[in-house]
């Protein structure tokens, strides 16, 4: 495939135009499978980040005036634009996260049109109710929050975009967002679009940047809600900035997910579960399975069917669609990577697949698998967020809930097994945001996405979305006379 020309017209997106600064930071767009540079673009000055505030602000009354139904109709006029567009924007998302055109063409630009056309739908039966009190009444009416922030992480830009425009946009705020300085190229795509859907300019503006431009947007009193898709750490930082402010904040972080094996599971849908779940987007997702238990009785045959079906790996330029492993999104991932197989080597864990950088121009790392990992390990507790399986053995199901919950994350858990009680009581005890019963990292938009523990805070995606995008005000109504001690 000839590769396209993805230099955007700007580096910023505001009040409905493309906008350039070059005084700022150059971020430069690399291409994960060769190395080469793709686009440029330079980092908001605080007079961007300032005037983006000032248009979301300027904004967002007339779009909350709106009524509800013209909103949705918006979103989901996007939504269509994205999915006629798809290819196009699949293939900047490959070039841009280095992920293979096979995924992107059915992950990324497709999911985030699922979240415009789910709350583009929803937006016009957001009501408040009505509270009988005898005589008199009350009734509350479910309202914006203003202006929002959303801050975006590398390995899904335009879902993330998407996940958190379509909700807050739906509520009618308007949203500033902030991609990773990794992935800088699809949320300006979004933008566009929105504004060809017919959103009012300023509604959806974008401004690149490093984490300080992050940080200005959050600290700026226009701004009522931060959401954040990033690691722990990040996060710990922006939720500390945020309550300064007492701004409501959304936390998507980062996990080091558990997925139980029982010896009466169905081993190849095991063995999907544990691909998915490890070796999908070269496993920079952070919902990954990544200590995958296995029930002794079937140890063997888990690792004996995951090592035949690893042959199907095919390693590629990702822009070709047989091509179904890519690179990892930059040299420091793979660094950061790579320096945890080698931990996983020097603390005893048996390494059954992979293993080492791929000896070819980019930054892939063979997909990984060790085995006789134990909980103590640098391997099963820190989240590597790259092609590393882990497998762990245990004997009972109360062993493997105890273990699989030790873990200050909680983003997600699965488990598989043919006992339905069992899938059902395993599933209850998971101490985790979202969880799975055989299956592993489905995210449709109708179901809540979202984490418990350090993992983070509130809820993407679903109806849950809309109690983190809105808040409700109570009007009580007097019907008689008032009544006072004097
Ligand atoms: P980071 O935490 O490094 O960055 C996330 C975003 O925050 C980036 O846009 C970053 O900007 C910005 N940022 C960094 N510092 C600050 C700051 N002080 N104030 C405001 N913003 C800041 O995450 P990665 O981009 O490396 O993404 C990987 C992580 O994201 C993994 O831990 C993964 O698990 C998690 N993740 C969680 C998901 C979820 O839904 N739970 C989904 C996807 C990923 P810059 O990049 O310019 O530094």
């Amino acid at each position: 495939m000839t590769r396209p020309d993805i230099q955007p017209k700007a580096s910023h997106f505001i009040d409905g135009a493309a906008i350039e600064d070059t005084d700022g930071t150059p971020i430069v767009c690399t291409y994960a499978a060769t190395g080469e540079e793709l686009a440029r673009l330079h980092a908001a000055t605080p007079a961007i980040v300032d005037r983006a505030l000032a248009a979301a602000d300027r904004a967002q009354a007339e779009w909350a005036a709106l009524q509800p139904v013209e909103r949705g109709r918006v979103l989901r006029r996007a939504a269509d634009i994205l999915r006629e567009r798809n290819h196009g924007l699949s293939v900047i998302e490959t070039l841009d996260t280095g992920k293979p055109l096979q995924e992107t063409l059915v992950a990324d630009a497709t999911s985030g049109a699922d979240a415009l056309e789910y709350f583009g739908g929803l937006a016009a039966s957001l009501g408040g109710e009505h509270i009988p009190l005898g005589g008199d009444w009350a009734y509350t009416v479910r309202e914006p929050l203003g202006v929002c922030t959303g801050i975006g992480a590398w390995n899904y830009p335009m879902q993330i975009a998407c996940w958190k425009a379509a909700p807050a946009l739906a509520c009618g705020n308007t949203m500033v967002f902030k991609p990773s300085e990794a992935t800088p190229l699809s949320a300006l795509k979004l933008a566009e679009i929105l504004v060809e859907a017919g959103a009012p300019a300023g509604v959806f503006n974008v401004v690149q940047g490093y984490g300080e431009v992050g940080a200005q947007l959050i600290g700026d009193d226009r701004v009522a809600k931060v959401s954040l898709t990033g690691s722990v750490p990040t996060g710990r930082k922006v939720y500390t900035a945020a309550a300064e402010g007492m701004k409501h904040v959304t936390m998507e972080l980062g996990g080091k997910s558990p997925m139980l094996v029982f010896d009466d599971a169905d081993i190849d849908k095991a063995v999907s579960g544990a691909i998915l779940g490890n070796f999908y987007s070269s496993g920079q997702i952070c919902s990954n399975g990544t200590r995958v238990f296995v029930q002794r009785k079937a140890l063997e045959p888990f690792l004996d069917r995951l090592r035949e079906r690893l042959s199907g790996v095919v390693m590629g330029d990702p822009l070709d669609e047989e091509t179904n492993f890519g690179p990892l999104v930059n040299e420091s991932q793979m660094e950061k990577v790579l320096g945890f197989i080698q931990a996983g080597r020097d603390e005893g864990a048996r390494l059954v697949a992979g293993g080492a950088r791929v000896d070819r121009p980019g930054y892939y790392v063979e997909p990984t698998v060790f085995a006789d990992v134990t909980d103590d390990m640098t391997i099963a507790r820190e989240e590597i967020f790259g092609p590393v399986l882990s497998v762990l053995s245990f004997d009972t199901e109360e062993e493997a809930i105890r273990r699989a919950n030790a873990t200050p994350y909680g983003l997600a858990a699965g488990v598989f097994t043919n006992d339905l009680a069992r899938g059902h009581r395993v599933a209850a005890a998971f101490r985790a945001g979202t969880t799975f019963i055989n299956h592993y990292n489905v995210t449709p938009v109708e179901m809540p996405f979202g984490a418990v523990k350090m993992s983070g805070f509130g809820r993407e995606n679903g109806k849950a979305a809309i109690e983190h995008y809105s808040q409700v005000k109570s009007v009580y109504v007097g019907m008689g006379d008032v009544e006072a001690p004097f």
